[in-house]
């Protein structure tokens, strides 16, 4: 079989990278010295108290917020390169969000949500209409595609952040804590559905958590502490 030379290549390569907040007088060191390659198809928990710096990762990954010093490249292309209209265009067509404040529209439907993303990405209307439906059934809302935000819970809300992540078929998703908001039963459901992308889709995930049952399903884990990266294992392949 083919391989193109950009298989071997780590999709996300961060390379001495700091991130320094500077509130007032007060300089917060929230990333310390991160030097870190993800591939395709890892499916890699982010770990670590409240304020090790989880967050700050994935801002920096996603190309929200930009690092103090060091570099970081997202399938070879370095990011300090980048315009601003070429950034929002790989966060657009690479990168699917599943973040707390990425809220969802509030006049839409739970379906005009998910195809709002390939309206922007100008994938023509019927395929947009499938595919979103397809991505809510996954996540197992079939039947609340007409629902407005407001009358889903917070759950649900949540799966169709992540119908949406998922329906724009990114090289890459990254998730602040998706379960946090969930019952135990419906975290579950919905990191058997983030694996079943990441094993017939190869989609990568870098996610931050909390929860050990989810932890448990990682190929990898990478615990943070004060900024800095203290363990990084590697699962074998369940
Ligand atoms: P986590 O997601 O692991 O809880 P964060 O990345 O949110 O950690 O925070 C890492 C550190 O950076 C913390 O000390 C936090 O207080 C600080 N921090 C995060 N965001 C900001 C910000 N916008 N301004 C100042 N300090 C921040
Ligand atoms: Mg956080």
């Amino acid at each position: 079989m083919d391989r193109s030379p950009l298989d071997n290549m780590p999709l996300v390569h961060i390379k001495n990278m700091n991130k320094v907040y500077q509130q007032g007088d007060i300089s917060v060191n929230a990333l310390a010295d991160i030097n870190l390659e993800f591939r395709k198809g890892e499916f890699t928990a982010l770990v670590g108290p409240s304020g090790s710096g989880k967050t700050t990762l994935l801002n920096l990954i996603g190309a929200l917020d930009k690092p103090s010093s060091g570099a970081i490249a997202l399938g070879g292309q370095q990011l300090a390169d980048l315009s601003r209209a070429d950034l929002a265009e790989l966060r657009l067509r690479k990168i699917g969000f599943i973040f707390q404040d990425y809220n969802l529209l509030p006049v839409l439907s739970a379906l005009e949500n998910v195809e709002y993303i390939l309206l922007l990405q100008g994938v023509p209307a019927a395929e947009r209409r499938s595919r979103a439906d397809t991505a809510l059934k996954q996540v197992g809302l079939d039947g609340c595609q007409q629902r407005r935000p407001a009358q889903l819970s917070g759950g649900q809300q949540q799966r169709v952040a992540i119908a949406r992540a998922i329906a724009a078929e990114p090289l890459l998703v990254l998730a602040d804590e998706p379960t946090a908001n969930l019952d135990s039963e419906t975290g579950a459901a919905l990191i058997d559905t983030m694996l079943e992308l990441n094993r017939n889709k190869g989609t990568t995930f870098i996610f931050s958590t909390h929860d050990e049952m989810i932890m448990r399903h990682a190929t990898r884990i990478v615990r943070l502490k004060d900024g800095k990266i203290v363990e990084d294992i590697v699962h074998a392949i369940h």
